[in-house]
């Protein structure tokens, strides 16, 4: 070969081995800031994640906008709760013309469901429970390696170092409630978002709205959590970082129960927050309930 073809061929072997290790990260979207995190840790520098509900944003009352239309569109990936947490997904992956994979992170989990009107519907708050969130993790790699196989190892690596976290997590919490009363375990909350937590580590959440934050409750419904409060003893009282709190705040001046701080149940706190990512998030709900919990 003469020496020139030997060295412009040289040369786009290069350029082209270059351009690979280079690779623009894959533009994933979360639908919402905790599943973001998720993604985040599970995708490491290859992945791109934008949440379309951002922290301390409230899901249930979400509405798209032209921007997050246009996320979709350029995404390659599109990761949700499902659950039917995202009542909105149909509308805009229409609107952005979106014909990508679209994974629900919740897929294969236990589900909790909730009486609601004549039959039972599923609670979309399994992320509360980091047993449930291994299940998480494991979907979003799988579905990470199907756009980015060139990385799957990487993908799967990452999740399985994220999976000892969360089993890590999940032994923290089991100590930190194991030394608290069962008939001491009771709790009032804004909606009903913590139930999954309830079930994994023995707490009665008592929510004074239902799953989602888009109604308010009766005076009816008032009444009867206030005498529930002074009857049972309740004693900790917790507004959600997404939610108004102004329900319960009447249920504290009115039963003398206090407020034991905020939970963090739907959304992450920003960047500067005291829940920025999942894990914080959890150990610190954990935290703020044994203490208000333990006697
Ligand atoms: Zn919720």
């Amino acid at each position: 070969m003469k020496q020139w073809l030997r060295v412009v061929l040289c040369g786009v072997l290069w350029l082209g081995a270059a351009q690979a290790l280079r690779a623009e990260p894959i533009p994933v979207v979360a639908s919402f800031s905790i599943l973001a995190d998720l993604a985040r840790q599970v995708g490491g520098e290859h992945v791109a994640v934008s949440a379309l509900i951002g922290p301390d944003q409230d899901g249930h009352v979400y509405q798209p906008t032209p921007a997050d239309v246009g996320r979709v569109a350029n995404a390659r990936l599109v990761l949700i709760n499902g659950l039917g947490f995202e009542g909105w997904l149909t509308r805009l992956v229409q609107a952005a013309g979106y014909g990508g994979p679209v994974q629900a992170a919740s897929d294969g989990v236990k589900v909790r469901t909730v009486a609601q009107g004549r039959g039972d519907v599923p609670d979309p708050h399994a992320w509360q429970d980091p047993v449930a969130v291994q299940q998480y993790v494991r979907n979003i790699a799988q579905a990470l390696a199907q756009v980015d196989p060139a990385q799957a190892d990487a993908y799967a690596r990452n999740a399985q170092a994220y999976l000892a976290r969360l089993q890590a997590l999940d032994t923290d919490i089991q100590a930190r409630f194991s030394g608290i009363p069962a008939d001491r375990r009771k709790v009032i909350t804004t909606h009903d978002a913590m139930g999954y937590f309830g079930d994994r580590y023995g707490v009665t959440f008592v929510p004074a709205q239902g799953l989602t934050t888009a109604s308010e409750p009766s005076a009816r419904q008032l009444a009867a959590l206030i005498r529930q409060v002074r009857v049972e003893g309740i004693t900790a009282l917790f507004v959600e970082n997404m939610a108004s709190a102004a329900v319960l705040r009447q249920i504290a001046a009115e039963t003398g129960a206090r407020l034991g701080g905020t939970l963090y149940s739907d959304a992450l706190s920003g960047e500067g927050g005291d829940a920025p990512d999942y894990l914080t998030m959890m150990r610190r709900n954990a935290n703020a309930l044994a203490m208000a919990l333990t006697p």
